[in-house]
């Protein structure tokens, strides 16, 4: 195997390279988005000055152009998660999007008042909100399963919560807040025996570890382009086939039609039923080449460096008097999440900031899990494979400076 060069990594992100507020940039916001390589940057632009054209629409050689690498990046992200087949893949602008067309498409058709959701207490938002939007429609519950003090997923809890009234399943694979793993194909082995679809938000996954959705076992994924060196409004809901075939579309319009008449229409086959409208073209074509950036570096060395990484940023913030790390699982991702007793979160990033350093203040979009830890906010340092050693000993560096500003 090949050492691990994370300079020669970083030369080919344009963006670590530069300054803020005259000191050099130290990147610790991964998990809100992540950098770019120059290679995603470039099939964005080559794209466009290149191939510009629409999808499925011309015959002309630029159409056929557009056409092909956006289908080609449907087969790549199909590869790269192991799908069984390219159209269970409906490319979509995010997670969210992926979340709410299965909460509005396969959800709610089935939901009797009475019936329910089951999701967890650490979940994003994304994977909460469209499930209560839909439960109100049909007068089912949202239930939420309950985590330890460690910011671990109560497994056990959450399989007694999979009752009969309940009709679809959510998990995160990877906390977005404590970084915690969480037992996926467990909970998908459970969820099948019970008859009961499992939906698995793959967000924060797909960065760090290579995903192979028929070894998970689940029935949905939901993927976001931009966390994995892809460009924003880029990402993917896969789903098994059964399910594609037997939901109605979300969105109407263009693309996503066999025959339209005004005596009844006609839907495309899955996945194009639900891609109504013009894609994000371009931003596909870079996924697709983020997706090559990643096949180039392998999950295996990546993974390697950033629980190297995660380790020492973990020990090098134990030694902070005061300060609580929130997320303790056996299995993590690189992110962390942590207060200073005394210090506001957001005065404290207002002033790393000035320091060069980006970390996210705030709920991190899962108000839920700021509840169960009974804080408001927490800071949150977030690690991709690109980080480095150096940048870690500058952030605490700046962490004991403004935890002095601040006491
Ligand atoms: N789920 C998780 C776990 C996330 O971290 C995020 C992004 N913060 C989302 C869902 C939403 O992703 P997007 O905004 O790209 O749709």
């Amino acid at each position: 195997p090949t050492v691990f060069d994370v300079q020669r990594i970083r030369a080919d992100f344009p963006l670590l390279a530069r300054s803020v507020h005259g000191k050099p940039l130290v990147y610790l916001d991964n998990a809100n988005t992540s950098q770019k390589p120059a290679s995603v940057i470039e099939a964005v632009n080559t794209h466009y000055r290149e191939h510009n054209a629409n999808v499925s629409r011309a015959v002309h050689q630029l159409g056929e152009e557009a056409t092909a690498v956006y289908e080609g990046s449907r087969d790549k992200l199909a590869r790269f998660i192991n799908a069984t087949s390219r159209n269970e893949l409906i490319l979509t602008s995010g997670t969210t999007q992926a979340i709410n067309l299965v909460a509005y498409s396969y959800a709610l058709p089935r939901l009797q008042p009475g019936d329910a959701i089951l999701t967890t207490v650490m979940e994003h938002h994304a994977n909460i909100v469209p499930w209560q939007l839909v439960a109100a429609r049909s007068g089912a519950t949202v239930k939420a399963a309950p985590i330890d003090e460690r910011g671990e997923l109560i497994v056990e809890k959450y399989l007694e919560m999979l009752t009969p009234e309940v009709k679809l399943a959510c998990v995160t694979h990877v906390s977005n807040v404590l970084g915690t793993v969480n037992p996926v194909r467990e909970i998908a082995r459970e969820c099948k025996k019970r008859g009961i679809a499992l939906l698995v938000d793959g967000s924060q996954a797909m960065p760090h570890r290579p995903v192979d959705v028929q070894a998970l076992g689940c029935d949905f994924y939901a993927i976001t382009g931009h966390k994995m060196l892809g460009p924003t409004g880029t990402g993917a809901l896969w789903a098994k086939r059964e399910h594609l075939e037997a939901m109605p579309p979300f969105f109407g319009g263009g693309e996503m039609i066999r025959e339209v008449r005004f005596s009844g229409t006609t839907f495309a086959a899955p996945p194009h039923k639900f891609e109504a409208g013009t894609p994000n073209i371009a931003g596909f074509v870079g996924l697709a080449a983020a997706i090559d950036y990643y096949e180039s570096v392998g999950f295996e060395a990546i993974h390697a460096w950033e629980q190297n990484l995660l380790a020492y940023a973990t020990d090098r913030l134990r030694e902070i008097p005061g300060l609580r790390i929130f997320g303790e699982a056996k299995e993590k991702e690189p992110v962390i999440s942590f207060l200073i007793e005394g210090a506001q979160a957001t005065d404290m990033a207002t002033l790393l900031d000035l320091q060069g350093i980006a970390v996210r203040s705030g709920h991190h979009c899962a108000h839920p899990l700021m509840q169960f830890y009974g804080v408001p906010a927490t800071l949150r340092a977030s690690l991709a494979f690109y980080n480095t050693r150096e940048e870690i000993d500058a952030f605490i560096v700046a962490l004991l400076k403004v935890r002095k500003l601040l006491m």
